[in-house]
């Protein structure tokens, strides 16, 4: 088969890899219907992180399974399914408590950009669908696969309630969604921080009632003059920088919460700045297997269409056309048919 294979910074080659094969008794292998470029991918697409050696990409899937190991259970062949970036157990500790991506037995899932997928602990990292879903719903399911499922846990990290007011810092897919996360969740007020047209229209259409441009400390000064100058009480990090992280932390009010899903790159935090903050803060790899079922429903009756974020749809061997639209900002997201 071929897939995509990321050599070094900004070179991205289509080409003839091994078929993944069952290796363990609890692993399945599906055949791909639809994957996507993340903007994690960006990170060592742009050469911002090492990168050793040529590594398969891609870690959004979703499509049929084609085969199963002698443990697997519940998931069965011909059944269409959806996973996460990390496959887990969904029987240890950690995911009981709903931390799936800190899974005792967790496996990081790569090398989605191809026609077929090795999944480690399918049954429990797997969640099929009710039947095999019409073209039209693959790509709000795929989305399910990750920027749903991290913008979800942004609104859950940030503690979003009823009648909230919310700020969101990044304008990438899952800042959209983590927009869409919080009116699901019924804030009243979702300030969205962007300066890109395209992704303020796709903002609003979620559920943003305000839009800010600014950054960093005009941005952070715009906030407070909107909020009449309490801060929002929930502020989602979409991002992982720096600026963006210090920006969502002054933000927010005294008492309010951070949900911060950007993965940090040189992100330092001043104890003396945080201690009189006055903010909770949590965050990490969201857990999106505990959110797959419900996220999964939402989409099936057609209540969300997370699937809007993709604004470019390409054959899976223009792969390396779908990472320069989103790296030159063209793009938001690509979606890769095989
Ligand atoms: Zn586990």
């Amino acid at each position: 088969m071929r897939g995509a294979v990321l050599y070094g910074p900004r070179d991205v080659r289509f080409e003839e890899r091994a078929a993944p094969a069952i290796l363990m008794p609890a692993d399945a292998i599906i055949r791909i219907s639809a994957t996507c470029v993340c903007g994690s991918d960006l990170w060592p697409y742009r050469g911002l992180q090492p990168n050793a050696g040529p590594t398969p990409m891609g870690h959004e899937y979703c499509g049929i399974v084609e085969d199963v190991g002698s443990a697997v259970k519940l998931v069965k062949p011909g059944q269409f399914v959806i996973g996460s970036f990390f496959a887990s157990d969904n029987t240890c500790p950690h995911c009981r408590a709903g931390y799936q991506t800190s899974c005792r037995h967790r496996e990081f899932v790569g090398g989605a950009q191809a026609p077929l997928l090795r999944v480690p602990l399918a049954d429990g990292t797997l969640v099929p669908t009710p039947a095999v879903p019409s073209d039209d719903l693959i790509p709000s399911l795929l989305a399910v696969s990750d920027v749903m499922g991290t913008g979800w846990f942004a609104a859950e990290a940030a503690n979003v309630k009823p009648g909230a007011t919310v700020v969101v810092v990044g304008d990438g897919a899952v800042g959209l969604l983590g927009v869409l996360s919080a009116r699901l969740k019924g804030a009243q007020r979702i300030i969205a921080m962007s300066r890109h047209q395209t992704r303020q229209r796709l903002a609003r259409e979620f559920g943003a009632t305000d839009i800010v441009s600014e950054r960093g400390e005009e941005g952070v000064a715009r906030i407070r003059e909107i909020t009449d100058g309490i801060g929002a009480d929930s502020v989602l990090e979409c991002v992982g920088m720096q600026q963006s992280m210090m920006q969502a932390i002054r933000c927010v009010r005294p008492g309010g919460s951070v949900g911060y899903v950007g993965v940090p790159h040189g992100v330092e935090l001043d104890g003396e700045q945080l201690f009189f903050a006055h903010v909770h803060l949590h965050g990490g790899p969201a857990p999106v297997r505990r959110y797959l079922p419900v996220l999964i429903e939402q989409v099936w009756d057609r209540t969300i269409n997370p699937g809007k974020v993709f604004d470019l749809t390409l054959p899976l061997d223009q792969v390396a056309q779908g990472y320069r639209a989103m790296d030159e900002r063209r793009a938001i997201k690509t979606l890769l048919r095989p």
